[in-house]
């Protein structure tokens, strides 16, 4: 199923014509805007981008810049066009705003739309909205593409997982969308009051704002009897459905229409090539409230392919995100990401979905401890098994602790993995 097929199976020349001259409206919208962020732009002019190669010679733009810009000396609109904000999660700082007029509600709502037919969602479908609706944008995201289609929404948003489950089956759903972690919740709800996954009619997960592993995937696709599709985007690219993965499960398109992505090397900020690994940077093509030009999302990807899909889609497929350049751990110095010693933990049906990664200073040298929960059956073998695995893939022997299932907190958002306690 392909929601808009004009535009999604395009012609790779063609959508790189439109890219050249979304970069060249975004560019004039900024310039011509009281954004402060126009002055990163002095001294270029639209006409000087000829073709995508000349997208490198705009500077990247930093987290820092959106935050510093708080509340609003970032929008490129006049105040009678603002519809609406959502805003990121602040966790780390001053939060980023992003204001929305109706053609970005408007752009959202087709994107979204997109990634709901490419998951082998319709009208058909019964669609339960997990994530809040609020300033987090996931819960509105996925109700304006819902709406599009022509779905019928159930907007219960976040928490109350038992009635959650209880309209899984009495409401008939069809279509969870939450935060990837969210499903392993309601999965320990439905043991602990014996609640059947195959007595509802539920089938597609649509999942996303989080880093999840292919082994926590597979957990939830065995347990809730479901296809789960990964969804990307963020606050500052316009929220939730910048891309998603297809049957095809080869890869996220993005939708290139709309977006322009790059991956850069960190380090030296230098575009990439093809497959290898790097910081996602975007470029916004449509978007009008708060335009992007190569915006360093600190998300770590690669490009897979830009050849046409099974699917039929041209639009080009990123990996499925590994982690955040600011989630990579360095102990002894070795770097790494939490979603890699998540792999390992997984393989481990015994252990619950649930663990922390506890960072400490003892003595003046780094250590680390992995705290994870014992459900039924995990020997003191499996112990030693897991043990030579983590040294294997770290190099260094770090300390284990396996704990009854339940000790963890369950967060009601975002998952917590990582409990720094070293002195920064
Ligand atoms: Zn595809």
């Amino acid at each position: 199923m392909i929601f808009n097929e004009k535009m999604e199976t395009m012609p790779r020349e063609e959508i790189e014509k439109l890219q050249v001259r979304g970069i060249r409206e975004t560019l004039k919208k900024i310039k011509e805007s009281n954004s402060i962020l126009k002055k990163k732009y002095e001294g270029v002019e639209p006409e000087d981008i000829k073709s995508l190669d000349d997208l490198k010679k705009l500077p990247l733009l930093e987290k820092d810049e959106l935050r510093e810009a708080y509340p609003f000396k970032h929008v490129t609109v006049p105040d009678d066009k603002w519809m609406r904000m959502h805003m990121s999660s602040g966790t780390t700082g001053t939060p980023i705003i992003n204001v929305m007029t109706r053609s970005d509600i408007e752009q959202w709502g087709e994107v979204m739309a997109r990634c709901f037919y490419a998951a082998g969602v319709s009208s058909k479908d019964r669609i339960q909205i997990t994530p809040s609706f609020g300033l987090f944008n996931g819960g509105f995201g996925f109700h304006y593409g819902a709406e599009r289609i022509g779905a019928f929404i159930i907007p219960i948003g976040a928490g109350r997982s038992r009635l959650q489950l209880q309209f899984l089956k009495d409401l008939g759903t069809t279509v969870i969308t939450a935060i990837a972690s969210y499903p392993l919740r309601l999965m320990e709800v439905a043991q602990e009051i014996g609640f059947d996954f195959k007595e509802t009619n539920l089938r597609v997960a649509i999942l996303g704002a989080e880093t999840w592993s292919d082994e926590i995937r597979k957990r939830i696709e065995d347990e809730m009897g479901v296809d789960t599709y990964d969804i990307i985007g963020m606050t500052e690219s316009g929220g939730v459905g910048m891309g998603i993965d297809c049957e095809a499960k080869n890869g996220i398109h993005v939708w290139e229409d709309h977006y322009v992505v790059e991956i850069i090397d960190p380090e030296t900020g230098e575009v990439v090539d093809d497959g290898v690994e790097g910081e996602m940077v975007i470029t916004t093509l449509t978007r009008e409230g708060l335009p992007l030009i190569r915006y360093r999302t600190r998300d770590i990807t690669k490009v897979v392919s830009r050849e046409r899909c099974d699917c039929g889609r041209t639009h080009l497929r990123i990996d499925r995100i590994k982690g955040r350049t600011d989630d990579m751990l360095k102990v002894k110095g070795v770097n790494f990401y939490p979603s890699q010693i998540e792999a390992i933990l997984m393989k481990y049906t015994q252990l619950s979905p649930y663990y922390h990664i506890v960072l400490e200073k003892v003595k003046g040298k780094g250590s680390m401890t992995i705290v994870a929960e014992r459900r039924n059956g995990f020997s003191s073998e499996d112990l030693d098994r897991l043990s030579n695995e983590l040294y294997d893939f770290l190099g260094f022997h770090c300390h284990i602790q396996i704990v009854p299932e339940g000790t963890l907190e369950r967060p009601q958002g975002k998952a917590v993995r990582v409990i720094d306690k070293r002195i920064k």
